[in-house]
């Protein structure tokens, strides 16, 4: 079983709005174990939605549609439904009852167009929405099942969960979970990482992928099986697999932040860390911050020239003496002629660590990875034994 997820509205397609719905629904159809295999975006226009659905009839076997069913002309989704299925729109009195009850209840009139919501492709079945005005339905067809649902994020949400998923479940006998684990890197480079884990990618269940931001690279493991227990199982060889060949690579796990970490293991060792930098703004500081960690921060101004990973070592190693830290970390950020690169380097009481970054990107980018590798230097020395 497979489905595909059409988001319907054009203010989608000029980037007005961000598509929220369509993650909604990714995550939760994990829940059930329905694999989704497309997700499709289209603008208000009949012609361009009714292909967009009978595209998707063709390849999957559940099409959900979000959007397009309020009650103004620009809301075409009924008929585009109706149009890819092959089936007119009909009327049904007791939708309109139920758009009327609803009005009634939020005390207030129901205007003409409101009418144009009780249509629905014939042989549809009605999904009553009692949180708005837009009723959902479901058409069964040969071809596979077309599901439309509203656009406003919190009625879609609403009928996703207690009509529409009990819906597929028992409908398609599906008991299947999906579950997902991330094994969180900083600082390593993705090639790095994909190098050493390469053959584990191609299983299929758990299968295995990376995700890259800057200065960050996730492993997911995603596995499918009848319970979250047997997708726990499918996982957990492979997570020690990966584990063992990576090692403390790996900071954490899902939504572990590393400042996070370095947050606990200051705790742990009891350390107090001191922060110079010499460039532009550097993140370290405030990600500490947001983590419970006040830094101090030494005046940016080295006592002899910068520019190489020793000098950087020398520097944090006199702050550290001078500055009454546990552990000084500074960063530089270099400009040699045509080549600009930073320096970094952390002194505590389990030794020195130190690296260089040659990043050509976006600024922002920049400080992002910058502030994951000194976290990452720092995080290291916690761990390790004190000498
Ligand atoms: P209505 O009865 O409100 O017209 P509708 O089913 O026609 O409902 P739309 O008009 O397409 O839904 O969208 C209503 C509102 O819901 C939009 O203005 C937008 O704010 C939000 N919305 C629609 N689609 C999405 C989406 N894919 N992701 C996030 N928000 C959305
Ligand atoms: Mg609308």
């Amino acid at each position: 079983m497979n489905a595909e997820v059409v988001t319907i509205g054009t203010e989608l397609l000029l980037g007005e709005i961000v598509d929220t719905n369509a993650v909604h629904i990714a995550r939760q159809l994990r829940t059930i174990g329905l694999d989704l295999h497309y997700m499709t975006t289209v603008g208000d226009n009949l012609e361009r939605i009714a292909r967009v659905i009978d595209i998707a009839l063709n390849r999957v076997d559940v099409v959900i549609t979000s959007g397009g069913l309020g009650p103004t002309v620009d809301d075409v989704t009924r008929e585009g439904v109706a149009k890819a299925t092959g089936r007119p729109l009909v009327f049904s009195p007791e939708l309109l009852e139920q758009i009327r009850a609803f009005f009634d209840r939020i005390g207030r009139q129901m205007s003409e167009n409101n009418r144009r919501q009780a249509y629905i492709p014939a042989g549809a079945i009605p999904v009553p929405n009692p949180v708005g005005s837009a009723p959902a339905f479901i058409v069964e067809t040969e071809r596979g099942v077309v599901i439309s649902l509203p656009g406003v994020p919190r009625e879609m949400k609403y009928l996703l969960e207690t009509a529409v998923l009990p819906y597929l479940r028992d409908r398609f006998h599906l008991q299947a979970v999906i579950k997902t684990r991330l094994l969180r890197t900083v600082a390593a480079g993705e090639s790095a990482i994909d190098a050493a884990i390469a053959d584990l990618m191609e299983l299929t269940n758990p299968t295995v992928g990376l995700a890259a931001h800057p200065g960050q690279t996730d492993i997911r493991i995603t596995a499918k099986a009848p319970s979250e227990e047997e997708a726990d199982a499918l996982i957990a060889p492979v997570e020690a697999e990966i584990r063992k060949r990576l090692g403390d690579v790996i900071y954490g796990v899902d939504e572990e932040r590393v400042e996070d970490v370095v947050a606990r293991l200051l705790g742990e060792r009891g350390w107090q860390v001191g922060i110079a930098w010499v460039g532009p703004d550097c993140h370290v500081v405030e990600r500490l911050r947001a983590a419970g960690v006040e830094a101090r921060v030494f005046p940016a101004v080295p006592p002899f020239p910068v520019r190489t990973e020793e000098e950087a070592l020398e520097w944090a190693r006199r702050l550290r003496e001078s500055g009454g830290v546990d552990v000084a970390a500074v960063i530089v950020a270099v400009s040699d002629g045509d080549e600009a690169y930073t320096v970094m380097a952390v002194v505590a009481p389990t030794g020195e660590r130190s690296a260089r970054l040659t990043y050509r990107a976006f600024a922002e980018y920049r400080k992002q990875w910058v502030a994951n590798v000194v976290l990452d230097l720092i995080r290291r020395l916690a761990m390790s034994p004190t000498s």
